[in-house]
């Protein structure tokens, strides 16, 4: 059973956090959105302008796009994952976060999943790919695999950003990933 009230208290403890810098330049901490009791979580890499506005990650374009591929390929909303990111807090100009950012904010991301208990873990791009799978290999080379992490199984696949602008063979690629992430779901779940 994932502990509901222990997420519910590690998201205000992380609402006023000033591990790293990008406290000072956030509108508000954006610590993740959904079902504590789900399956399948998502993983991707820091809240940008509008998730930083909204509270809530993946609002914007590339949101947009990943509520469309979990329903068109796996047939779930938002509400029925947990969505989470390796940042909690908005990189000023959309920059990447920076190594120190992203060892500040890791107990978050790993408490989450401790508490989440996901079976399917999908990290969207490098950073939660890397940081999940303690690799230093791309997400080009590694998705199209599945891996073990702890309890849960991982699949890697692209940012959505990414697949927006790469279009066409990335597109495919990612649904074919989410794809992989249902028959997975499925299977542990049955
Ligand atoms: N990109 C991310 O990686 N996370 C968000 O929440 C929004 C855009």
């Amino acid at each position: 059973m994932p502990d509901t009230a222990e997420l519910e208290r590690l998201r205000v403890t992380a609402s006023t956090c000033t591990l790293c810098p990008l406290a000072e330049g956030r509108t508000q901490v954006v610590f993740g959105v959904g079902d504590p009791a789900a399956d399948l979580l998502f993983v991707g890499e820091g809240p940008g302008r509008e998730e930083d506005l909204a509270g809530e990650p993946f609002v914007g374009r590339s949101g947009k796009l990943l509520d469309r591929l979990m329903w068109e390929e796996i047939g779930l909303t938002r509400a029925e994952c947990y969505i989470a990111n390796v940042v909690k807090c908005r990189p000023p100009n959309n920059r990447d976060p920076a190594p120190n950012e992203i060892e500040a904010c890791r107990p978050y991301l790993t408490a989450q999943i401790a508490l989440i208990e996901p079976k399917v873990i999908v990290t969207l791009g490098n950073f939660s790919t890397k940081l999940l799978l303690e690799s230093s290999r791309g997400i080009r080379e590694l998705r199209g695999q599945v891996f073990e992490r702890g309890d849960a199984l991982l699949v890697p696949t692209y940012h959505p950003a990414y697949a927006l602008r790469a279009g066409g063979e990335a597109m495919a690629e990612m649904r074919a990933d989410f794809v992989r992430a249902k028959r997975l779901l499925g299977a542990a779940t049955a």
